[in-house]
């Protein structure tokens, strides 16, 4: 396989030998697949292994490094069983018979929402105000999906330098204030 994911293989064949849903990402594992501050920062808490519905998660998918399975896969190895599980987990929904979220991190959404991208739609996710719409999907967009893009059209232009140039090109009419006597 081209991907670098030996150890996530190694743990999903070994998980289905053992009839173990089990995926033994409680460690480093992930280190691989992380690919921004937000994604780090979150592996270097305390992890355990994650339990998955057999057949909902193929090593294919965490091949990928899609930005949604891996902080799904983050937020069940970090994060802490939510009571009540949230809607969509109590509906069935998602790879993992568990409803798990880390506070404060990827809006506080759960795994199973994370994993579609359907974290904004989590009932147990945070709801701080200045952490609503901007967080959860600018976290993957700065992410880099493929390993094979060398250039991805590269960062915006820097702005401009502040006033100097309008300063020069537009002098104040007021700028000989004639003395009043
Ligand atoms: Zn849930
Ligand atoms: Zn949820």
């Amino acid at each position: 396989m081209p991907w670098d994911a030996a150890v996530a293989v190694a743990a999903l064949n070994n998980a289905a030998l053992q009839q173990q849903a089990i995926l033994l990402i409680g460690g480093q594992e992930l280190a691989r697949f992380c690919h921004n501050d937000l994604q780090r920062a979150v592996l270097a808490l305390p992890g355990q292994n994650v339990r998955y519905t057999p057949g909902r998660i193929s090593p294919q998918q965490v091949g990928t490094h899609r930005p949604s399975y891996i902080n799904a896969l983050l937020i069940q190895s970090r994060g802490v069983v939510s009571v009540p599980a949230c809607d969509r987990c109590r509906d069935g929904h998602g790879p993992f018979p568990e409803c798990r979220r880390v506070q404060g991190r990827f809006g506080g959404a759960c795994g199973n929402c994370k994993w579609p991208d359907l974290a904004a739609r989590c009932s147990v996710r945070d709801n701080e105000d200045d952490d609503d719409d901007s967080s959860s999907s600018s976290d993957d967009d700065v992410v880099v999906i493929s390993d094979d893009s060398s250039s991805d059209g590269g960062a915006p232009p820097p702005p401009p330098p502040p006033g100097t140039a309008l300063a020069k090109r537009f002098p104040g009419p007021l700028k000989k204030k004639a003395p009043l006597y």
